[in-house]
């Protein structure tokens, strides 16, 4: 690719316009830098532009899921404890109009492609509608949930009804009333539709592969001026969060599950419980992820609350099981609101998919190896390419020609889970190997590890950091009046095998093929690139 008069030259291009490629913009903006923004959707927001389904929400309480930027919160309230896709697109458009940042974004763009000239230490990016920028930094914000990920059913053309995935829903919504529905999967996606839907359909059928071990959800729905916490707070608490296991306010408790007595645990585990937020899950004995037995102990605390919930007893046994379907919480949790209970409902009925597996999607509806249901709508709630997806779909390729899917064809490698040997002056947010999204089949001493990380981050507050990390970096390169910065190959397996080696400290990798967690630390964002000077 050549450089035309047409050529858009600039610093840094940002790609994505979710909390990572805002804070970018806004931050590379105030440093100086000559910097624009392309994002494929119609506005700000990321999830939160495309996720408009029916009982779309985020999980992380306020104010811990915005920026930290004093400007941003100062004049901001929140209506709800756990804000929906509403209020948090509402939320995008404040920071966009405090920080003027549509003047520097260009929507409805995809990047395409993206190629490394290594004479001028510079990538040269085309889109999709023909635009063709020169950057020296590419920085990718494209999220785990860039590409969606819909199964490849037999049959599904034929169907006759309407499918869709849950992150395509209309804004102006879909009539429900009196129409069955399917939904297929039982992540956070698929609960929260679960739970909108069974108030509207005539039949809602839930077909489950892997109980989601979600707990309760204490709403609080009109927070008005007080918010959850005096504003004099912020700077304390948005400084705590990056120091804490998974960017929120609480840490795992400094005592271990059996050195309290049954009836302090129980007592302890009712009140982390009564919280209604992830402190069952993150504000618990600091063993709970580390010990089998402790993991044990607190699997079945949640299985006695969960099978209360459920009416019937083969429903008891498919959704919360008497023994563990894998450790619990080393598949993210989900927080629920009263889903347990739709099962108990005349119009709700779930599908156990681990013992009557869908065969094909037909004409009018799902065969299952029991049976065949009509629909009107098959939901696929059935997740996104989350691991490495959003970058892979772009055709990005480094001075030696080879492009990042061809790299990354037998095992993603990467150097702090923010950038990739090849590929110099490229850094990606909420990338694989990060503490922020799920990864598998990493490269480790040359073997392929089979593992799928899901990563336990606060949005923003990983925004923040990794943005803060890759922009300090094109600082000292400014500084330092260098053209380029690259992993080598010996830090890509040293932070493999970091990241394994902290991995298997804890259980999360024995439960094998599903969503793990992973600890955010500061610390794990802290190390050195090698810098080719010219
Ligand atoms: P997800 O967590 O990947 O869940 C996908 C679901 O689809 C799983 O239950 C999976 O079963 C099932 N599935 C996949 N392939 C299937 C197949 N061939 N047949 C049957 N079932 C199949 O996706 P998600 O729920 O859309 O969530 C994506 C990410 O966004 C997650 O990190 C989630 O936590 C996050 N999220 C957060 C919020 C929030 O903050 N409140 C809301 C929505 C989503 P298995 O478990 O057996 O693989």
């Amino acid at each position: 690719m050549g450089s035309s008069e047409a050529t858009i030259k600039l610093d840094a291009l940002v790609v994505g316009a979710g909390f990572g490629g805002v804070y970018q913009l806004w931050k590379l903006r105030t440093e100086g830098y000559n910097v624009k923004l392309v994002e494929a959707g119609k506005d700000f927001g990321g999830v939160w532009h495309w996720n408009c389904y029916p009982g779309a929400r985020v999980d992380i309480e306020t104010p811990l899921y915005e920026f930290s930027m004093p400007d941003l919160w100062r004049d901001w309230t929140w209506q709800e404890r756990f804000p929906g896709w509403q209020e948090l697109q509402a939320y995008f458009a404040h920071v966009a109009s405090t920080y003027d940042l549509r003047k520097d974004t260009i929507f409805d763009t995809c990047v395409t492609a993206a190629t490394f000239d290594d004479l001028i230490s510079k990538w040269t990016v085309k889109t999709n509608v023909g635009q063709i920028f020169e950057v020296k930094y590419l920085l990718l914000n494209t999220g785990f949930s860039a590409k969606r990920y819909v199964p490849d059913f037999k049959g599904l053309a034929s169907f006759k009804g309407h499918w869709l995935h849950p992150s395509y829903w209309p804004k102006e919504g879909l009539d429900m009333a009196g129409k069955k529905v399917a939904i297929i999967g039982t992540g956070s996606t698929g609960l929260q539709l679960a739970q909108a839907l069974s108030k509207e359909a005539k039949e809602l059928v839930v077909f489950q592969r892997t109980p989601n071990l979600a707990i309760p959800m204490r709403q609080v729905s009109s927070l008005g001026e007080e918010q959850l916490h005096p504003k004099a707070e912020y700077p304390a608490l948005y400084d705590g969060r990056k120091h804490s296991f998974g960017g929120l306010d609480f840490n795992f408790a400094p005592k271990a599950t059996f050195q309290d007595s049954p009836e302090q645990r129980q007592d302890f585990y009712e009140k982390l419980w009564a919280e209604g937020s992830f402190q069952y899950w993150l504000g618990t004995y600091h063993d709970m992820l580390f010990d089998k037995a402790a993991n044990i102990e607190a699997y079945n605390f949640w299985r006695d609350k969960t099978r209360a919930k459920i009416n019937d007893s083969k429903l008891k046994d498919i959704l919360a099981p008497m023994d563990q379907p894998h450790p619990f919480g080393c598949k993210r949790i989900s927080l629920e609101k009263g889903y347990f209970e739709i099962f108990n409902q005349d119009n709700v009925d779930l599908v156990d998919l681990k013992t009557t597996p869908i065969e094909e999607i037909t004409e009018k509806g799902i065969k299952t190896s029991e049976r065949e249901r009509e629909f009107d709508y098959i939901i696929m709630a059935t997740g996104y390419d989350a691991i490495t997806g959003g970058i892979k779909k772009i055709d990005i390729r480094g001075p030696s020609g080879t492009s990042i899917s061809e790299k990354w064809e037998k095992g993603t490698a990467t150097y702090l889970g923010m950038s990739t040997e090849g590929f110099p002056n490229m850094f990606f947010t909420y990338g694989p190997q990060a503490p922020t999204v799920r990864y598998k089949q990493y490269l480790f001493h040359g073997n392929f590890a089979d593992l799928v990380i899901q990563a336990l981050c606060n949005g923003p507050v990983c925004a923040e950091l990794q943005g803060d990390w890759i922009i300090n970096a094109m600082n000292y390169l400014q500084e330092n009046n260098l053209n380029k910065i690259e992993a080598t190959k010996e830090s890509e397996e040293a932070w493999a095998k970091g990241v394994h080696e902290i991995a298997n400290m804890s259980l999360l990798p024995s439960a094998k093929s599903v969503s793990h967690v992973f600890p955010l630390t500061s610390t794990m964002l802290i190390a050195i690139t090698v810098v080719h000077g010219r």
